[in-house]
Order: structure tokens, then C-alpha cells, then sequence
């Protein structure tokens, strides 16, 4: 039979417990696995180390593990891992981990197994209406339902390895997109300044933003805008297809006014419409209306409320 490897669990950093259901499914496979802990700190790694029925820990440490990332974290494991069947939690995050490393090795991955009995792993299918039994004939990943196997007790202490991945572009990325998402999001902003194809270039939302920032409020657009440049997400747009939003104060600048826009805008307690055409249908609909072009409007705009809010 080939090594074992168990991934441990971990929540929030810390070592979940069915761990060491994981630890006795793959000392029912045949030996004392080697646990690898993905995480930002080692500290989980004396913990798994007390496990009874543990042959070493191996303490995969590196900022890819701050959030989860099927990708970045089946990299970095695959790197710690030696090879041998794998076992990991049939959890959400587990179950993708368990694909992706299988994918990445090229092995076979079986998932939900809910026993082993030598070389046979069972599992239900059809939605648990009958079981299936799979024969491992090589390496292969395979995750465990929780409270199937009885977790293992109090051990001897193994040896703890520390291994560290540094961080890669994909984590890099996975921060931007997360800064990026803690802006407000429309839907539950009660204060919104959204720009249309007026605002002429993605790059000009910053300016929006910088409004948004002064007055704690959400950047939105029209369809144009998210249509027209890639830069401005769907998540972002107002109307029929968009979002519907209904907060105190709406801010519209360079957006003409169409109806699928209105649709998604016009209970909005106060509008404000800022658009070089007088003419422009969202001025029926605006309680202020400002005839100018953004580029004049913002900056004022911008140096008022900071006079305001201080
Ligand atoms: C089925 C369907 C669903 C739709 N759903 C949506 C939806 O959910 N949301 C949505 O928004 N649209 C939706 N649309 C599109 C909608 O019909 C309009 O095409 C869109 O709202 C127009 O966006 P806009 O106002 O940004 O662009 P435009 O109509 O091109 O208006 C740009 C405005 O900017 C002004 N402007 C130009 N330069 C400046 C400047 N320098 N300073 C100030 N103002 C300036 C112009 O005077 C003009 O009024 C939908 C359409 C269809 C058919």
C-alpha cells in the first residue's frame, strides 16, 4: 500500500477536529500518515502532532492560505505533499481541494467515502440511495465524510516540519480583488454616485470614487458604462438588469436617463443629475439637476463636501 497523506481541516487557522476522523481513515488504509496543515502559522501543527496514529506533520505555512483558493492552495500542498493517497475532509472547500489536487498529480479522486476496508473505499451515490464500492489500485485523493470514522486519541508526539511557500501572483491578485470588494456594494448603500458612458473612460470612475469615499457611498453606473468598458463590473450597474436600489440619495452623472435605467434608480428619496445636456431625460426626474459636464461639476463638488464634512 502506498504512503498516506492526510490534509488536515482548519478553520479560521485553527485545526478543525474532524482531523482525526481523517487521521484514522488513512491508518484504516494501512499506515501513519503524513498530516500537511495549510496555514499562515504553524502553531495548528502541535495539536495534529498529539494525534495518535500520526507518522510526521508537516506544516505548510505561506500567505496563499489567508483565504481560500482551490488553485494557489492545491499548489502549494501539492509542492509540501509527498506522494500516496491522499485523504482530505469532505467538506465544501476539502471536496474542491481533493479535485484539483487530483487533477494536478493526474490520479483518480473518490469523494463522500463513508468506509474502508483494505483497498476498497465505499461511497454513496444517487444521493445516498445506494452505495458504490471502489477498489484503489494506485494513488488516488479521496475525502471523508465527518462522523464516519472514529477520530483517533491522544499520541505519542510526531515530528512537526515547517515548510514554507511564499506568496504567488495569484495571491496577489486574490488581495486586490478583495480590497476591491470592500466597497460598498449598491444594493445596501444608502448613498450612491453612479457614472454612465458619460464619464467618457473607466480610469474617470476615481473620481467618482473619490466622492463615494467622502460621503460613504457606493459607485455605481448604467449599462452603457459596464457594457462599454471591462473595467466597470455587472455588479455594479443600476437598472432593469441591474440592481434595484432605493437609497436616500442618488447621484447620476453622465447618464442620459433611459427607462431600464429609471427602473432601477427612481425611488430614490433625492436625485441629483449631473449632465452637460439640458435636455436629458434623467433632469424629469432629478430634484437637482446640475447642467454641466462632470468635469467641471466634480472637483466643485468634491471641495464643497470637504468644507461640509471637514
Ligand atoms: C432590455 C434592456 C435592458 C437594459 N437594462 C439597463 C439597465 O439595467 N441599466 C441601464 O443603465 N441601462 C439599461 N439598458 C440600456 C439603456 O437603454 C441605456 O442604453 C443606458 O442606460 C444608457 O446609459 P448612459 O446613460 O450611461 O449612456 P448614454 O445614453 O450614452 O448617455 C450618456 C450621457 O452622458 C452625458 N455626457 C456626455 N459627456 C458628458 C460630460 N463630460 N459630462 C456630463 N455629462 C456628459 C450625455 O449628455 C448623455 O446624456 C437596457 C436596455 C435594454 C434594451
Amino acid at each position: 500500500m502506498s504512503e498516506t497523506v492526510v490534509i488536515a481541516e482548519t478553520k479560521q487557522g485553527m485545526l478543525h477536529s474532524v482531523t482525526a476522523e481523517l487521521v484514522s481513515a488513512a491508518n484504516a488504509l494501512g499506515s501513519a500518515p503524513t498530516v500537511i496543515i495549510p496555514g499562515t502559522s504553524d502553531s495548528a501543527a502541535a495539536a495534529v502532532a498529539e494525534l495518535a496514529g500520526v507518522g510526521r506533520v508537516i506544516a505548510c505555512v505561506g500567505d496563499c492560505f489567508s483565504t481560500y483558493d482551490a488553485a494557489s492552495w492545491a499548489k502549494a500542498v501539492d509542492t509540501c505533499a509527498p506522494a500516496g493517497i491522499v485523504v482530505c475532509a469532505a467538506s465544501q472547500n476539502g471536496k474542491d481541494l481533493a479535485s484539483r489536487l487530483a487533477a494536478r498529480r493526474s490520479i483518480s479522486v473518490v469523494q463522500d467515502v463513508v468506509a474502508i476496508d483494505g483497498s476498497t473505499l465505499t461511497q454513496p451515490i444517487f444521493s445516498g440511495k445506494a452505495m458504490q464500492n471502489i477498489v484503489l489500485s494506485g494513488d488516488a485523493v479521496i475525502s471523508i465524510r465527518a462522523n464516519t470514522f472514529a477520530a483517533v486519541g491522544e499520541g505519542d508526539g510526531a515530528e512537526v516540519t515547517v515548510m514554507n511557500q511564499s506568496a504567488d501572483i495569484a495571491t496577489a491578485v486574490r488581495e486586490m480583488i478583495a480590497k476591491a470588494n470592500e466597497r460598498l456594494d449598491v444594493a445596501e448603500a444608502d448613498i450612491i454616485i453612479s457614472g454612465g458612458r458619460g464619464m467618457q473612460d473607466p480610469v474617470n470612475f476615481v473620481d467618482l470614487e473619490r466622492i463615494a469615499d467622502a460621503l460613504g457611498a457606493a459607485v455605481g453606473a448604467s449599462r452603457a458604462a459596464v457594457d462599454t468598458w471591462d473595467e466597470i463590473p455587472h455588479s455594479m450597474q443600476v437598472g432593469q438588469t441591474g440592481k434595484t436600489v432605493n437609497p436616500s440619495l442618488y447621484i447620476a452623472v453622465g447618464i442620459s436617463g433611459a427607462i431600464q435605467h429609471l427602473a432601477g434608480m427612481r425611488t430614490s428619496k433625492y436625485i441629483v443629475a449631473i449632465n452637460k445636456d439640458a435636455e436629458a431625460p434623467i433632469f424629469k426626474h432629478a430634484d437637482y439637476g446640475i447642467v454641466s459636464t462632470w468635469e467641471e461639476a466634480l472637483p466643485i463638488l468634491e471641495s464643497e463636501l470637504k468644507a461640509l464634512l471637514g
